[in-house]
């Protein structure tokens, strides 16, 4: 039998995000209707079992919120140049804050993935079609993934989808490239009851109400239910993140969301996430082209190396040698695990330590003078791949790396081989 762990983590893809129309209100007609190609989605990769592996909760996530990228700034309380958006995203590099995706994001926020100690999640709201033409390229310049928040009406041709609108093929040409697509309500308004609402009719007829009662509930559950399905059924996607839109929200609103299906909920009032922040109230920080020190105050937040809590460097498993190595498959389910530290550097003795999936925290051994951590299993490891976190501290400060092989045993033949590579 084969192996078949593919390496999860890479499989999440990226995400992108965008946002857009924010002038709300515009004109243009057209209700939303929709039948659009539906294109399949894209399959979803067959989830090894893995043991969820042991994150580091000091990790540090900043989210960052843009709307539209353009030369001439005429609103800016929306708009940003591309220069300084790329300026910006450079920055992040060079401040060795990692990008990573919103679902990488959520799955730490499970425990069941690690991220580098300082991050940031990129998201773009309101679906504009600079989103799409000026910083999805940029974006795949820095290899970033994001994602972005969508208001369906918003959409080209929808009711408030004006000629600035992204379309929906260019949201399924994102969405085929790995780009993250989530929910931002219908038509992009206040949804707590007793506000006044343009309400648009079926035919496409708009009006001004204050809304309430059942009239209020229809039209709640239009923007945060019924939007999430539009876009999972125009996109062939799965949807568990909702933008809020001006972040204004209460306890009906995240009830409504909570039984939508979505799994976290996002505000404008920007701070860095940890682990424990709560997930239906995520804030982002609203990057403006009028207020330029919002992104320099975000990232000196988390920037100056011991802004919170002990920061873990994380060692790339191929910077080591390891045996089983990274993607290796061998032929045993009792193997000997091994990882040679010395290339870290100086190891704090007593401070190393291993966990197995499947067996938890391990008694490994540590070798000072060769900086060698094994540990022979001593009884079948039942899953067909296995993760090994190994961590210790070096002048210092706590490094860990992690990596996974599979477990394929064979005919009579004992003895540990590396058999075949993994495939991703
Ligand atoms: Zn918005």
């Amino acid at each position: 039998m084969t192996i078949r762990f593919a390496f999860l983590p890479l499989l999440l893809a990226l995400n992108f995000s965008m946002c857009k129309k924010q002038q709300a209100v515009t004109e243009k007609s057209q209700p939303s209707g929709s039948a659009a190609p539906a294109t399949a989605a894209p399959a979803v990769a067959a989830t090894p079992k893995v043991k969820k592996p042991v994150v580091d909760q000091t990790a540090q996530v900043l989210i960052f919120c843009y709307h539209r990228l353009v030369d001439k700034i005429r609103y800016p309380g929306t708009e940003i140049t591309p220069a300084v958006f790329e300026a910006q995203m450079k920055e992040l590099k060079d401040k060795g804050i990692t990008v990573i995706s919103m679902q990488d994001l959520l799955a730490w926020k499970r425990g069941e993935k690690n991220i580098p100690p300082r991050c940031a999640v990129i998201t773009f709201d309101d679906g504009w079609k600079s989103q799409y033409e000026v910083a999805w390229p940029m974006m795949k310049k820095f290899g970033y993934p994001f994602t972005l928040f969508i208001y369906t009406e918003g959409v080209r041709g929808g009711a408030l989808g004006g000629g600035e609108a992204i379309t929906w093929e260019q949201l399924a040409d994102l969405r085929d490239n790995g780009v993250d697509i989530q929910a931002h309500t219908a038509t992009h308004q206040d949804l707590r009851e007793g506000h006044t609402v343009l309400v648009i009719e079926p035919g496409g007829k708009r009006s001004k109400k204050k809304l309430t009662g059942a009239d209020y509930e229809k039209w709640v559950q239009n923007e945060v239910v019924s939007s999430k399905e539009l876009l999972e059924q125009r996109l062939g996607i799965k949807v568990n993140c909702f933008a809020v839109p001006f972040g204004n929200y209460n306890e009906h609103v995240k009830e409504l969301a909570r039984n939508a299906g979505y799994e976290a909920m996002f505000t404008v009032y920007g701070q860095p996430i940890t682990f424990t922040s709560p997930l239906d109230s995520i804030g982002r920080y609203a990057i403006e082209a009028n207020k330029p020190k919002v992104f320099a105050d975000a990232v000196n937040m988390i920037g100056a190396s011991s802004g919170g809590g002990t920061a873990v460097a994380e060692v790339g498993a191929k910077d080591l040698t390891t045996q089983p190595a990274d993607g290796d498959t061998v032929r045993t389910a009792t193997p000997l695990i091994k990882a040679n530290l010395s290339s870290i550097g100086p190891i704090e003795p007593g401070s190393v330590q291993m966990r197995v999936s499947g067996l938890g925290l391990v008694p490994a051994n540590f070798d000072p003078k060769t900086g060698m951590v094994s540990y022979q299993v001593p009884q079948k490891l039942r899953d067909k791949s296995c993760t090994v976190i190994v961590s210790a501290k070096s002048a210092g400060k706590k490094v860990e790396t992690h990596w996974t092989f599979g477990i394929e045993e064979g005919p009579a033949t004992a003895a540990s081989s590396p058999a075949a590579a993994a495939k991703k």
